[in-house]
């Protein structure tokens, strides 16, 4: 390829970000191009949460039944405390009377789901694999190298490039250069996959323990995946400490790191252990974000998901605000003549929402019940959780993160 044309916008980054603003584009008659860094498509990474606002928007490209049918939909939250003991339950997605399902997805189908989708719809010569972008100018041109052999490409020039490059996006470093690595939250997580039958009925998302000792979040991702009627089931078990080795999304993680905090969590709905022992994949990262930026749009070049706002995974999260910040820069990149004012009015809508998820998900996030309840029962089993905690508090946490995620049933409206 040599120059694209200059009527398109340049995407840096075919993550979820990425792709799902291709496709939106293209629903909206605005050519565009992808341009990502892995010179291969390769299924990586675990499980992902999209959570009915994300699905709302993926359902508007088509794409609900297809997801449906490759991940799973999650019908329920529960909360535990470390002795098994239940906390609270609530109903998700379309159980809890959404429009939209809330679906729990291997990242590796959700990511080939958007590529094939967006091969179809733009034609996959507009898919470049192997372009990694080495800096771009607000007057929307981009360089680019061979990620395999650093052979230097053609610079493009396009309407506008947009940064979805990811927690490690060279757009935003070149942005602010001094801004340094991503800021560890102090806990690590380890997060892996196992095989195994369905727990608590096969359609629920479980959080378990706290932070200080050890906190599992447990949901299934794939059904039926053999004779027995399996599911692959996600974990991520989050334990507070100093020690942390650098992000990385493919570093493997050893049992023998994380497991001893829940050697003893035997309980009636899941022997923790066993479940953590028969493990096919182990990872390691650390939680981390970053702090919210001033200004995302520089001209005709800005930043959009986690290149923009990365976040802790404590609300599940960071597809949904990706998948939102793509549709909300697609919508007035279409109302508005000119590029700049197109992505000065995105970072408006999109750049304080965003911050505030962030700065919530270090504080109030869902999993915050946890860790109330950890606080009140000074980490002791109850006797009954009403002693402990009302009801209506517990409703309120919930409710009050999903105001401010931005999937408040009322608001979502259909
Ligand atoms: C390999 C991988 C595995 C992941 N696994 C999980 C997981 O298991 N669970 C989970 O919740 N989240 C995971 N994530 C993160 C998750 O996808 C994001 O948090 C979220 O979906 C927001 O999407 P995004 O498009 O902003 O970023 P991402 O989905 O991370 O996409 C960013 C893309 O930009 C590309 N890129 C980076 N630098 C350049 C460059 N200079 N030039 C061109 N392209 C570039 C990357 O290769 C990547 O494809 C993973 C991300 C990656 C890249």
């Amino acid at each position: 390829m040599a120059m694209a044309p200059r009527e398109d916008v340049l995407i840096i980054g075919g993550g979820i970000g990425g792709l799902t603003l291709a496709l939106m584009l293209h629903q909206r008659g605005i050519p565009c191009r992808v341009f990502e860094a892995a010179p291969e498509l390769k299924p990586l990474g675990v499980g992902i949460n999209l959570l009915p606002h994300a699905m709302k928007e993926l359902a508007a490209l088509g794409l609900e039944p297809q997801l449906a049918r490759l991940g799973v939909l999650t019908a329920e939250a529960a909360f535990f405390n470390r002795f098994g003991q239940l906390i609270y339950k609530e109903p998700l997605g379309r159980a809890a009377g959404y429009d939209w399902p809330q679906i729990s997805i291997h990242r590796a189908d959700l990511h080939r789901t958007l590529w094939e989708a967006a091969a179809a719809a733009l034609g996959g010569e507009r898919l470049h694999l192997g372009w990694q972008c080495l800096g771009a100018e607000a007057g929307g041109t981009a360089r680019f190298r061979r990620s395999d052999i650093g052979e230097t490409l053609p610079p493009q020039r396009g309407r506008a490039v947009i940064g979805a490059d990811g927690i490690h996006s060279t757009l935003r470093k070149q942005l602010y250069p001094d801004e340094g690595e991503p800021i560890y939250s102090g806990v690590n997580m380890w997060r892996g996959v196992t095989r195994w039958e369905p727990i608590l009925g096969g359609a629920t998302m479980i959080r378990c323990g706290w932070f200080t000792h050890a906190k599992i979040v447990i949901y299934p991702i794939q059904n039926h995946i053999d004779a027995a009627g399996r599911q692959l089931v996600n974990w991520v078990v989050e334990i507070e400490t100093p020690k942390y080795e650098r992000w990385n999304w493919a570093r493997p993680g050893r049992l023998e790191d994380f497991i001893g905090p829940m050697q003893d969590w035997h309980f009636d709905w899941l022997d923790v252990p066993e479940f953590l022992r028969r493990a096919e994949v182990a990872l390691e990262y650390p939680m981390v974000d970053k702090d919210p930026l001033p200004r995302w749009s520089f001209g005709r070049l800005t930043l959009l998901g986690d290149a923009a706002h990365p976040m802790y995974p404590r609300g599940s999260n960071g597809a949904g605000q990706a998948i939102v910040d793509a549709r909300a820069l697609a919508d007035c990149l279409a109302a508005a003549g000119e590029p700049e004012a197109a992505l000065a009015a995105y970072e408006a809508q999109r750049l304080e929402a965003t911050a505030k998820v962030v700065r919530t998900n270090r504080t109030t996030p869902p999993d915050w019940i946890l860790g109330e309840v950890h606080k009140r029962t000074g980490d002791k089993p109850f006797v009954s959780i009403d002693d402990v905690i009302s009801r209506q508090e517990l409703v309120a946490i919930t409710d009050a993160y999903k105001r401010v995620a931005g999937y408040d049933r009322e608001k979502l409206g259909r």
